[in-house]
């Protein structure tokens, strides 16, 4: 698999016009590009965080704050502790000493906010970036409100960067190698991992992917990429003071990645131009419009806000690639090795071995002592009336929720208790009833997340590998092993189209072309004929079939009768949370409580 960037002649004309820019610009013009440099840089670690992720966070310009005050205390103190005074001799090894404290105050806070949900998120990164910057003000070593100064320029290769127009290349290569090791990244199997934290956790963790460990990971290089930008502006600035690192900055990087399309890395640099250039604009013409002094750029700004948002709701980058019909897709490029398989399980193996499971939501027993199980090479179907509780046993089984009471065993091992990642990565795959999909991702990425774990290389070195372009060869063969679900499940045609422009039968086929992904020994799968046609029922049944015979186990729900009574081997039937009757189709369909169950039941509900 090959990603065609077409947006790469607009990388080239870029850099060009950067490598010119300094040669040619008035100086206020370099001005105004290294501020933009600045906030693209802090603007990107927020694409990664906010857009990208989810994860809204106010506070950003505290670490750029951390980066600048960490530079500016070791390069400009005559009294550093002799353990700390080597620190002082180059701002590049106070950039490394910011970094190291950064990824550990990241880490700390991250601990703490991460955990929070909802808008309590957002709320919690308004409290330590409110925290941080008056920890800059008021502590007299840092210098107060007042700021500190003298901090020397930045050598490099001998030269000093004392002006803005040298200072320029330093801030947009630092820009660049973001935006490039941003992009890498998110094009990796990491990257994945990433973005599926916005289709929610339950479903990402299912697919093996450790959630916390990603919301770290994106956190912590957010900061990093605010501390970098910090350093830059202190050096540039030879001083520092608090007012840069406040909310009311932390809340202008927020708006700029709104702005910009918060998902799109260029759309950092975007975003980060146009506030940066109108506010400069609104700052010296409404003065001489308005005929008066005052704050009148902040009102027409949030006027202007509100008009660019309503007209782009996706931001400005989505707006213009959209314009310019500029997609990034991906095609099948030469032939790569496959994935390894796992050994299948012997044929009639017991797979998995529910044993009275039972779960309650407060007073309700949503699911009361069942016992069920599937064996490699086996269809079982789980059927029951709205409301029987066959979805909550689901999530039971795979880990999504805990039990209240019973045991659960898996290929021989027990998962009572166990994480939905733990059960994925041991060969327990599944769809959900309601879809849980990335719909602005290609139907082929949906389906890579589910190979995730597969030749998992760990946490660091995945990072690593995929931000520096190292993890090719593993890459085209998870994207290898997607593109043949897609084929087996008949979705190949739709692999470069958006997850969310399918219909929703198809949306579920793709789930279970995710799952198989994960090369499973059983796949339990949630209503999956819900929404298709009649041909594409009888396609499903014929794929569901072929499985089985490959020495899959496959649990299912499933509504219409029709289609489970010709394919299941077993049937077991539940109502009101218990198992009222199990046996083969024709068995269960002869049984009194059944058709009491869906028929008598349904009346007497109906009445209710
Ligand atoms: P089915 O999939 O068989 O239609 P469910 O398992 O979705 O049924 O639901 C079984 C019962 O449990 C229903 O009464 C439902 O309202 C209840 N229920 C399901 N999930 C929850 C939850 N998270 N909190 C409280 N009640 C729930
Ligand atoms: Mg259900």
């Amino acid at each position: 698999m090959k990603l065609q960037a077409k947006p790469s002649w607009f990388a080239a004309a870029l850099v060009l016009g950067l490598v010119v820019a300094p040669l040619v610009l008035a100086e206020f013009s370099i001005t105004l590009l290294n501020y933009i440099g600045l906030a693209s840089l802090v603007v990107l670690g927020l694409v990664l965080l906010t857009g990208v992720s989810g994860l809204t966070s106010f506070g950003q310009a505290a670490f750029v704050g951390l980066g600048a005050y960490t530079t500016a205390v070791l390069t400009t103190s005559t009294e550093l502790p002799s353990a700390l005074a080597w620190l002082a001799a180059s701002p590049w090894l106070a950039l490394i000493a910011g970094l190291l404290l950064t990824v550990a105050v990241a880490a700390a806070l991250g601990l703490i906010t991460l955990r929070l949900s909802g808008h309590y998120l957002p709320l919690g990164t308004i409290a330590w970036g409110i925290s941080l910057y008056f920890l800059f003000g008021t502590s007299e070593t840092l210098g107060g409100h007042t700021g500190r100064g003298g901090l020397p320029a930045i050598s490099m290769f001998g030269r000093s960067l004392e002006s803005g127009r040298e200072i320029f290349y330093l801030i947009w290569a630092f820009v660049l190698a973001a935006l490039l090791t941003t992009r890498n990244l998110l094009d990796s199997r990491e990257g994945r991992a990433i973005r599926a934290l916005k289709g929610g956790r339950v479903m990402a963790e299912s697919m093996g992917v450790n959630t916390w460990a990603s919301r770290m990971i994106v956190f912590v290089l957010a900061a990093m990429m605010a501390c970098a930008s910090g350093w830059l502006y202190a050096h540039m600035q030879r001083f520092v003071n608090p007012t840069p690192f406040s909310l009311h900055a932390g809340i202008e990087y927020l708006f700029m990645t709104v702005i910009g399309g918060a998902s799109f890395v260029w759309g950092a640099v975007l975003g980060s131009s146009v506030i940066t250039v109108s506010n400069q604009w609104l700052r010296d013409w409404l003065p001489q419009i308005v005929g008066q002094a005052g704050n009148y750029e902040t009102i027409v700004f949030g006027v202007l806000m509100i008009v660019i948002l309503q007209r782009a709701p996706d931001g400005l980058w989505r707006a213009i690639t959209k314009r310019l019909a500029m997609r990034e897709t991906r095609r099948p490029s030469g032939s790569h090795p496959t994935l390894p398989r796992a050994q299948p399980a012997p044929r009639r193996e017991l797979l998995l071995d529910v044993q009275a499971i039972t779960k309650r939501f407060g007073g309700l027993v949503a699911v009361d002592q069942l016992s069920l199980s599937v064996r490699a090479g086996e269809i079982v179907a789980l059927i029951g009336p709205n409301g029987a509780g066959k979805s909550t046993a689901f999530n039971v089984i795979s880990g999504v929720l805990d039990a209240s009471g019973g045991s659960v065993q898996f290929a021989g091992r027990s998962i009572t208790g166990a994480t939905s990642r733990d059960i994925a990565r041991m060969g327990l795959s599944r769809t959900f009833q309601h879809v849980r999909l990335l719909p602005q991702m290609s139907v082929l990425d949906n389906v890579t997340i589910g190979a995730h774990r597969r030749a998992y290389p760990g946490l660091l070195v995945g990072v690593a590998t995929g931000a520096w372009r190292l993890d090719r060869r593993s890459e085209a063969m998870l994207l290898a092993e997607a593109a043949t679900q897609l084929e087996r499940v008949g979705l190949a045609s739709h692999a470069n189209d958006d997850a969310g422009s399918l219909p929703l039968g198809q949306q579920r086929t793709l789930e279970i072309a995710r799952a198989l992904a994960s090369d499973p020994k059983l796949v339990l799968l949630d209503e999956p004929a819900a929404g298709l046609r009649y041909m594409e029922k009888r396609q499903l049944a014929e794929l569901l079939r072929k499985l089985r015979d490959e020495g899959l186990g496959v649990l299912l729900v499933e509504h219409d009768m029709d289609f489970v009574m010709g394919l299941a081997d077993r049937v077991v039937v539940m109502d009101f949370g218990q198992k009222i009757a199990e046996g083969t189709p024709a068995e269960v369909q002869r049984d009194p409580r059944v058709i009491e169950a869906y028929l008598g039941g349904v009346d007497e509900r109906d009445a209710a």
